[in-house]
């Protein structure tokens, strides 16, 4: 067989691997067989392009790799899933970053002068795109990480800054293109697009990094992919735009979850810092009924249907494997537990899924708001831990800053338990008024220890 015929059935391949490994990362119960997939799609378009391309210096390439992989395992072993957002975060800029130098390696190997309609808008375009997403995740990473403040970053005209900066690079690359290209000019160019990325980021809130990390995914993807057109490689325009798409479509469901356009996101500048910043005093004048861990423990012993909602609180408590202990041996008394999963619970998408997955907690017993919600009004218990926005039924009131996101109606159960520290807010800085029904229990305490205590007064009921 020809060998460019070779090549391409191999590309194809690799290039259907990346199909079904998305496909199979939309349900926790294949996610992980889907993320092998991907990678050995990965490795397969890797190796055929490093023997297509005759690469002749292997110890760098191995060198390249064994300290990628040292890089990657360690990071995947040691990052907590708290600050998974941030890691992707640095993922995404290096992925871009990395477009951006293949352009750039291009286009000096070129050496700039007439570089042609074609060479020239897919060089520029992968710089531009590669670069901005760049700095954009960088600065996402800083915010997260909490290296630069996470409160919104706001001037006046920002936006008509932007937009002129904007249209600075777009006239430098159309005269590139058109009039010839120099040095100086891609440099130019270079740093604009740079600077462009802070820009956009700077003005968008800390806590809602998570949404701008999955958009910057995006643009990784797409900048890949015009590094795939300037090197005429079929496997990276393909991987680059699937990237791309996921990327998007990830990004409308986070918005949609959160009744919030991705305008509003990009330039509402929405919660300062992670937005409990003390604009208001919750449960003022208010009363709560306050239980400890053995009452806690009647009334979910002796309930027939129990709900667990989790939340960011489960996670910065890894309190997963005890909320598995406890659903066992509930069950094992004959109550029926489920879990309901908000798609935007925690702080990244599928946050709960994992933490849960990483428990062993049966994928059977998860159900999505959509499935489960109806189910609340008849049943017993709903317990919610460490959850806040996505059961604030505040999201009823069109006045309300969360209106129209859609919550778990955990209000509608006969009985309600929510276990976190005070009554402080969640992401959306608001309180919560399901805290101070009747019928609702508040459990204080770090959801680790209460959940540790809950178990031990189960066992004992
Ligand atoms: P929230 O942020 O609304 O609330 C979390 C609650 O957890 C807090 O009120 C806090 O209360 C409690 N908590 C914190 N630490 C602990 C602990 N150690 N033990 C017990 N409780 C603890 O979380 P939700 O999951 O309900 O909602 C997620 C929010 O994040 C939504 O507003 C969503 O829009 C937003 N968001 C989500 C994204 C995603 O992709 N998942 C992306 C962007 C934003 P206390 O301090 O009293 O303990």
């Amino acid at each position: 067989m020809n060998p460019d015929t070779l090549l391409q059935l191999v590309y194809l391949l690799s290039a259907t691997l990346f199909v079904f490994g998305l496909k199979r990362l939309g349900s926790p119960a294949t996610a992980r067989q889907g993320n092998r997939m991907a990678a050995l799609a990965m490795l397969i378009a890797i190796v055929a392009t490093l023997v297509e391309q005759e690469i002749l210096n292997w110890q760098l390439i191995a060198l390249g790799i064994i300290l990628g992989s040292l890089a990657g395992a360690i990071a995947a072993r040691t990052v907590r899933m708290t600050d998974m957002p941030q890691m992707v975060g640095i993922f995404n800029g290096l992925g871009g970053g990395a477009s951006g130098v293949v352009a750039a390696a291009e286009f000096f190997r070129l050496g700039g002068g007439d570089l042609g309609v074609e060479a020239g808008v897919t060089i520029l375009l992968s710089t531009l795109i590669g670069t901005v997403t760049l700095s954009g995740s960088f600065i996402a990473f800083g915010k997260l990480q909490r290296f630069i403040s996470g409160a919104p970053l706001t001037f006046p005209f920002s936006r008509t800054l932007n937009a002129v900066l904007f249209v600075a690079i777009l006239v430098i690359a159309a005269m590139q293109v058109t009039g010839g290209a120099t040095v100086t000019m891609y440099l130019v160019l270079t740093g604009l697009a740079l600077v462009l990325g802070i820009l956009l980021v700077s003005p968008i809130g800390g806590a809602d990094m998570p949404v701008v990390i999955s958009l910057l995914n995006s643009y990784s993807g797409l900048a890949a992919s015009a590094a795939g057109f300037v090197l005429g490689n079929m496997i990276l325009i393909i991987s680059g735009a699937l990237v791309g798409a996921a990327g998007l479509i990830l990004t409308n469901l986070m918005c949609k979850a959160m009744n919030r356009s991705l305008a509003n996101v990009a330039f509402g500048a929405f919660g300062a810092a992670d937005s409990t910043g003390g604009r208001i005093t919750p449960g003022e004048g208010k009363t709560v009924r306050d239980v400890d861990a053995e009452q806690a423990a009647m009334v979910l012993a002796y309930a027939q249907s129990v709900i667990v909602v989790p939340g960011y609180g489960l996670a910065v408590a890894q309190a997963q494997h005890d909320i598995r202990k406890l659903s066992d041996l509930l069950q094992e008394r004959g109550v029926t537990v489920k879990f309901a999963i908000h798609p935007v619970a925690g702080r990244m998408p599928g946050h709960m899924n994992v933490l849960l997955a990483e428990a062993d907690v049966p994928y059977t017993q998860l159900f999505d708001l959509d499935e489960i919600n109806d189910e609340f009004s008849t049943t017993d218990v709903a317990l919610i831990v460490g959850a806040n926005d996505v059961v604030n039924p505040d999201a009823r009131d069109p006045s309300s800053v969360i209106a129209g996101m859609p919550i778990l109606d955990v209000d509608r159960a006969r009985n309600v338990i929510v276990m976190k520290r005070s009554l402080s807010p969640g992401f959306a800085g608001i309180d919560n008024p399901l805290f101070y029904l009747d019928r609702t229990m508040m459990f204080f305490g770090d959801a680790k220890g209460s959940m540790v205590d809950l178990v031990r007064e189960t066992k004992e009921v």
